[in-house]
C-alpha cells in the first residue's frame, strides 16, 4: 500500500498537483476494497464513514488515480464510469448486466490470445485493453419472464 501511496504523489509531483490530505484518504480508502463502485457509490461510502470531503474532490481524485494508472474505470452503456482498484494480479474482463448493474469478472485465455494476434496482424503493439460484454444477466432474465 506505502508503495502504491507513493507512486501517486510521484504521479501527483509530476503533474504539477498537490497530493492533499484528503486525496491520499481516498486513495488508502480506495486500496483497501477490492470491489467495483460508481464515483458517487464511493463519495457516499466515505461520507458515511465520517470522511468531510466534497463530492467535487471524490471526482478529481478518482480521474487523476485513472490517470496514474492505481485505479481502473469501465464504461457503463448508460455513459457513467464504475472503478476499481487495479490489482497486480492477473488482468480480468468485464461482464456488465444493463439492469441491476451486476458485474462479473471472468478471464479467457482464448480471448487473450486472439487479441494479441490480431495485434500482431496489424503490427499494434498493445500496451494494455479493456474488454466489457452489456447484456442482461441470469436472474434479470428469469424476472423478465
Ligand atoms: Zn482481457
Ligand atoms: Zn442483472
Amino acid at each position: 500500500m506505502e508503495k502504491k501511496i507513493k507512486k501517486f504523489k510521484t504521479f501527483l509531483k509530476m503533474n504539477n498537483s498537490l497530493c492533499s490530505a484528503e486525496r491520499e484518504q481516498i486513495t488508502r480508502y480506495i486500496l483497501l476494497r477490492s470491489d467495483h463502485f460508481s464515483a458517487d457509490e464511493l463519495y457516499l461510502d466515505l461520507k458515511q464513514d465520517g470522511y468531510a470531503i466534497s463530492r467535487a474532490t471524490v471526482y478529481r481524485t478518482l480521474d487523476l488515480l485513472v490517470k496514474s494508472g492505481l485505479v481502473e474505470n469501465t464504461q457503463l452503456q448508460s455513459g457513467s464510469y464504475i472503478y476499481e482498484q487495479k490489482k497486480d494480479e492477473a488482468h480480468h474482463d468485464h461482464l456488465i448486466c444493463n439492469e441491476c448493474g451486476k458485474i462479473i469478472e471472468f478471464h479467457s485465455d482464448k480471448i487473450e490470445a486472439i487479441q494479441k494476434q490480431v495485434c500482431e496482424e496489424n503490427d499494434f503493439l498493445m500496451t494494455g485493453h479493456t474488454l466489457r460484454i452489456c447484456g442482461i444477466c441470469k436472474e434479470c432474465r428469469k424476472k423478465d419472464k
